[in-house]
């Protein structure tokens, strides 16, 4: 099922028997990662395997890589092609790694190691590799942060592999905006002088209603969901503060630009109505992300070839991930691959599949695919050229829906 020159289906092989040579050291390195699971930024542990490890392979490592608890490993010179293969590392509270990033782990270590042997195995193929360890995934903004330090200026395609219950190529991953509002009035005594007072709390359920009232004209694609996280302290006293948290979702950028932009009216307005001061915070945005449909293919294909079968149906469920904001900036691809079981991420079901012998197989497999495709991308000046273009005219689509 081969196709292409000999010399480069030679260097895939020189790839996947780097990685065939290491399954046990890398399996024992995501085993220990599983063990110990550790939240956002405090991947201390993770860290330290996973450095250790790469430089006992002969990567030029950055510990602490702009954060705590980030790294940087490179390997193959100071210029070429950067291929960026990513680690993530980080669990969840109470069930652990249920999403299943210990094998992110693996797969970023084994791709790069694959890839970096295939580089020393020729002449004819020049390019550099990096595995880049961002902390942080659930919840933390990790890459944003990392991209915000500048870690991802030098590099040209990325990818990373998710463990998931189908093998997806095109994950679905919206983007997402959360907001914290805040109301500011005036208390009084709610029965004595109730005119002395400027209701918080009305403002709060005046915009509480305005967003569900504006849930009618939005796209079927958009959410907003929100609380009344600070309602008031006393009935007796009018509501001096009051306070809202709500995620807005859409499929783009810009289309949740244009979500934000109808809330923040109703948001004032319901300043206005009460006579409230108004204060609205972003804690967090993430974009969505741009799958690059070119490197989509190579890693189909190379996949195949290994005996990865994919979900015809396609699509999954839209969740968020940093590496969206990756995806704006270099070419990227976040493929989904089943680790046998049927239960959804973030289920201690999930937690179990992550550390099977099914796990960890498939985990090299598709490891093999990214480093496989990647080498396609370095041997193969045409197919960049087809991934830079894809990447142009796909961020384009996302910035004009
Ligand atoms: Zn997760
Ligand atoms: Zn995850």
């Amino acid at each position: 099922r081969e196709c292409g020159l000999t010399w480069q289906n030679n260097l895939k092989r020189v790839a996947c028997s780097a990685i065939d040579q290491r399954v046990s050291s890398l399996r024992q390195l995501s085993e220990a990662i599983w063990a110990n699971p550790e939240l956002n930024y405090e991947e201390h542990k993770a860290h330290s395997l996973l450095t250790s490890f790469l430089k006992r392979e002969d990567f030029d490592v950055d510990e602490k890589y702009t954060l705590d608890t980030a790294f940087r490993a490179r390997a193959g010179g100071d210029s070429g092609i950067n291929v960026a293969f990513i680690c993530e590392y980080d669990a969840l509270p109470d069930i652990g790694h249920a999403c299943g990033h210990n094998l992110i782990a693996e797969a970023g270590c084994a791709a790069g190691i694959g890839l970096k042997a295939a580089l020393e195995a020729t002449e004819s193929a020049s390019g550099r590799v990096t595995i880049m360890g961002t902390p942080a995934e659930e919840g933390g903004y990790g890459k944003i942060r990392m991209i915000e330090n500048g870690c991802f200026k030098d590099v040209d395609i990325t990818m990373m592999v998710h463990p998931y219950l189908l093998n997806v190529v095109d994950g679905v991953f919206i983007a997402r905006d959360s907001m914290v509002i805040t109301y500011t009035g005036k208390a009084s005594h709610a029965a004595a002088f109730p005119w002395e007072g400027i209701n918080a709390l009305d403002a709060a359920v005046s915009a509480y209603n305005g967003i569900s009232m504006l849930r009618q004209q939005m796209k079927p694609t958009w959410r907003a969901h929100g609380i009344i996280s600070n309602g008031g302290a006393k009935p007796n006293i009018i509501p001096e503060k009051s306070e809202l948290q709500y995620y807005l979702r859409a499929p783009t950028n810009a289309e949740l630009d244009v979500l934000k932009a109808k809330v923040e009216h109703i948001l004032q307005s319901a300043a206005d109505t009460t006579g409230c001061q108004v204060e609205v915070k972003s804690t967090g945005r993430y974009s969505n992300l741009i799958s690059n449909s070119r490197l989509e293919k190579l890693y189909v294909y190379n996949a195949q070839t290994l005996g990865v079968e994919f979900d015809p149906k396609g699509k999954t469920t839209a969740g968020s991930t940093d590496m969206g904001d990756v995806s704006y900036i270099i070419p990227t691809i976040h493929p989904m691959y089943s680790i046998g079981t049927t239960a959804y991420n973030h289920t201690r079901e999930f937690t179990k599949a992550a550390n099977s012998d099914f796990g960890h197989q498939q985990t090299l497999t598709v490891a093999k695919a990214m480093a496989m495709t990647a080498i396609d991308i370095l041997t193969n000046p045409e197919l960049l050229k087809d991934t830079r273009e894809a990447f142009q005219n796909e961020l384009e689509t996302a910035r004009h829906p």
